[in-house]
């Protein structure tokens, strides 16, 4: 089976696996008790905490562990929003941000906040210019994705966070980092984030783990009242392997990301010269957008049954995003990039890991050509 669907989730490095083995079974000590097997937990914790801030540049005391980037964005989004709002409530976010960030605006619009919802362009970016304009003496947050989940399109993070702190150098700025972080280059300090959240799953770590970047002197009303653990923003016996497992993650992604950028390039650029004669295929990610991920439409034909005819070849790829996929909605993503209902219902994506040849997206190419050969003219389309 070749696995093309890495923008849902990786298979975890080896070493990940075995961290999270060794570490379950010898040191299952909670972090908190005064006994010997909980110090080397808690030694454990902290180590963990410093490598992932030396991948982000960061001060181990900006590292929040989390359960990933769901929780990491509800809690970045609503805990600035609560903590802040003598400030004012005043929030900032863009159409095609991912359902964790988006419905945490629609949840704060609910209950009294006021949100500007940005628009995208034909290639999924925000224009900053445009973006700082609505940037107000009451606002407090603005949210910004590094890289689409659907369709790969990377957002112009340097010149957002640029131009937001220029019109109010208090206003907070939150990048959703997770499709971003080991493919493209990361920097929190160039881009001016003061929030930075990751899922671990999306980089070869486990799933349910991820870390949240609080940059020094933000501060967050804490969504998980508890204990004093996570510097007091999650309260709850921490997940000791996991955090060890997301560093040891972390450190081997950051490392290897040029490489790996370099790789997603050549093996994208082989498969979209492949496809591109197809006729009606339409391209939905720009070759500016991150490699590993590559998104067409093909109005007419069901994406599922393309989706199956491509898995009986064997090959696993995947219409939309997964945590959307089952939903038969066009995708909202398409449809603010200004697709229309048949282009944004007939969306596939395609992403690329560590793992795949030329050789195999080569016989991806032609084993998509020949599904839709074989599909079209149920449609009366050609194929
Ligand atoms: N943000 C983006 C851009 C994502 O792609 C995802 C997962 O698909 C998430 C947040 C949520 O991550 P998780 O499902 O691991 O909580």
């Amino acid at each position: 089976m070749h696995y093309f669907d890495h923008a849902a989730t990786t298979p975890p490095y080896p070493e990940v696996i075995q961290t999270l083995t060794d570490i379950m079974s010898l040191y299952y000590g909670n972090p908190s008790a005064l006994h010997r097997a909980g110090e080397d937990a808690a030694k454990l914790l902290k180590k963990a905490r410093e490598v992932c801030a030396a991948a982000l540049s960061a001060l181990p005391s900006e590292i929040v562990f989390t359960s990933g980037a769901t929780e990491g964005n509800n809690m970045a989004i609503k805990g600035a929003a609560m903590h802040y709002q003598s400030r004012g409530r005043h929030l900032i976010t863009a159409v095609t941000e991912h359902p964790s960030v988006y419905q945490a605006f629609r949840q704060l619009e609910e209950l009294g906040w006021e949100v500007t919802w940005m628009p995208v362009a034909g290639d999924g970016t925000v224009d900053p210019a445009a973006l700082a304009e609505h940037v107000r003496k009451d606002t407090v947050l603005v949210s910004i994705m590094h890289v689409n989940n659907e369709t790969g399109a990377v957002q112009p993070l340097e010149d957002i966070g640029r131009r937001i702190k220029e019109k109010n150098s208090r206003v907070l700025f939150h990048v959703d980092g997770v499709q971003g972080f080991g493919k493209l280059p990361v920097s929190l300090q160039n881009w001016q984030a003061d929030l930075y959240t990751l899922s671990a799953h999306k980089f070869k770590g486990p799933k349910g783990a991820g870390i949240m970047y609080v940059k020094q002197g933000v501060q967050l009303y804490p969504l998980i009242a508890g204990g004093s653990q996570e510097g007091g923003y999650r309260g709850g016996t921490e997940n000791v392997a996991a955090a060890a497992a997301v560093a040891k993650a972390m450190r081997l992604s950051a490392e290897r990301q040029a490489e790996f950028y370099e790789r997603a390039r050549r093996l994208r650029d082989i498969l979209v010269h492949h496809i591109a004669d197809m006729p009606e295929l339409m391209l939905n990610s720009s070759e500016h957008g991150a490699p590993h991920i590559i998104h067409f439409s093909y109005p007419g034909l069901k994406p599922e049954v393309l989706v199956h005819t491509l898995e009986e070849g064997g090959f696993l790829v995947s219409t939309k995003s997964a945590c959307s996929s089952k939903s038969s909605e066009p995708s909202r993503t398409l449809i603010e990039m200004g697709r229309n209902a048949d282009e944004a219902a007939s969306g596939i994506r395609i992403s690329l890991g560590w793992e795949h040849t030329e050789a195999e997206v080569r016989e991806l190419g032609a084993a998509l050509k020949s599904a839709v050969a074989q599909l079209a003219p149920m449609t009366g389309r050609k194929g």
